[in-house]
């Protein structure tokens, strides 16, 4: 289903209540048509407003009054590399936040398969290079790594999710969340699937 602008001001609302996002970190965008929808820059996603989104095209073009996120560049980014996506969900959300800034970080997949659906969800979790909020660069990474996987990291900074709609693309950046807890919760006890059950699993349920 196609999203729509007030399941974008829901979606937000309902990440802030249950913790995902605090203060104005974070940012959401929607593709509906050739248009963008995101969240506009400074914005808290607990009072944001179908009036008050910010609108452009594919390009970055604004096609309406309000300014969006600084951050819109690697949403566009994604856009580009994905035809069929229609949402990015971007948090700076507590445990994958902290996964993206430990020393040591696996850089090409962050995060061990630890569930099934982590594991169905997520073919690899790469992570993006380090750079100041808003650099252009960030997009260049974000739209190598989006041909190839729907989740990553950025490094010090949170996480990215792309969808096929905005449930899939918020339920993918809770997933990523709940198994960067996990994986903080375990430590070196964790006990990861092996690649025959991974194997089997994405025979299993391929889409
Ligand atoms: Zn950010």
């Amino acid at each position: 289903m196609q999203p729509d602008l007030l399941e974008l001001v829901q979606t937000a609302k309902s990440l802030y209540e249950r913790g995902y996002s605090f203060g104005t970190a974070g940012n959401l965008s929607v593709r509906i048509g050739d248009i963008i929808y995101a969240t506009p820059t400074g914005s808290s996603f607990g009072q944001l407003t179908v009036e008050g989104l910010a609108a452009c095209d594919l390009s970055g073009k604004p096609t309406g009054p309000n300014k969006p996120t600084k951050e819109l560049p690697f949403h566009l980014a994604a856009y580009r590399a994905r035809p069929d996506a229609r949402a990015v969900v971007h948090l700076h959300s507590t445990y994958a936040t902290a996964v993206a800034s430990m020393r040591d970080l696996d850089m090409q997949n962050a995060l061990p398969p630890l569930t099934a659906y982590y594991a169905m969800r997520v073919p690899s979790l790469p992570v993006v290079s380090y750079l100041p909020p808003g650099d252009t660069g960030l997009a260049v990474e974000v739209e190598k790594y989006a041909k190839t996987t729907p989740a990553m990291l950025m490094r010090n900074h949170g996480s990215i999710a792309i969808g096929t709609t905005l449930l899939e693309a918020t339920a993918l950046a809770e997933e990523i969340e709940e198994t960067a807890r996990l994986h903080l919760l375990l430590g070196e006890r964790a006990h990861p699937l092996n690649d025959a059950e991974i194997a089997t699993l994405r025979a299993r349920f391929a889409r």
